[in-house]
């Protein structure tokens, strides 16, 4: 892909996601964890996160179509929604980014209607200067500045999400 320059490169994506998983571990001592991962772009977070962490999980998928037009009602509309119960369980969502904070609120949200135990959220990259609605992050790997990233999950229309790195389209 041209104009894509390394933002992190992948040893230093696996140690900080090494880091993630050890203070997820430490903080579900004795429990097991509901995995919601985000597709399509979190797949790639949380397959290195899992295979890293030592508390046992069970693994969902949910995708979520948009959340435009959605501001009032505080609803989304779900590709895929969750296969299994969540109800008593402690759900930790898995997300690639948070940008404006909307889809992680809605799912959190909507998640939360579902009577678990607990929802905390992961995130691998943090845009914060670009957050408009707020949203406790209890997990983060790398907080960018508002450039917008590609490689490891993250695509431009659907491609460059295999490179092994993560880039950023400098033009
Ligand atoms: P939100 O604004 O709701 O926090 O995030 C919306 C979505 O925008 C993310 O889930 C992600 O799909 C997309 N997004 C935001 N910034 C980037 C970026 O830099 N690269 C890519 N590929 N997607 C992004």
């Amino acid at each position: 892909m041209e104009n894509l320059k390394v933002m992190f490169e992948e040893d230093e994506i696996q140690k900080k996601i090494a880091e993630i998983a050890k203070e997820i571990d430490k903080d579900y001592v004795g429990k097991d964890i509901v995995i919601v991962c985000v597709l399509k772009g979190a797949v790639f977070f949380t397959v290195d996160l899992v295979k890293k962490m030592k508390t046992p999980i069970e693994l969902e998928m949910v995708q979520i179509s948009s959340y435009q037009g959605t501001e009032s009602t505080g609803k989304i509309n779900f590709k895929k929604d969750l296969d299994g119960s969540i109800e008593g369980r402690d759900v930790l969502i898995v997300e690639d980014i948070i940008d404006t904070g909307r889809t992680l609120k809605y799912l959190k949200e909507y998640l939360e209607t579902k009577n678990p135990n607990s929802v905390k959220i992961a995130v691998f990259v943090d845009k914060a200067e670009r957050r408009e609605v707020e949203v406790k992050v209890d997990y983060t790997g790398f907080v960018i500045p508002n450039k917008y990233v590609v490689g490891y999950g993250f695509d431009v229309d659907e491609k460059g999400r295999n490179i092994p790195y993560v880039g950023y389209l400098d033009n």
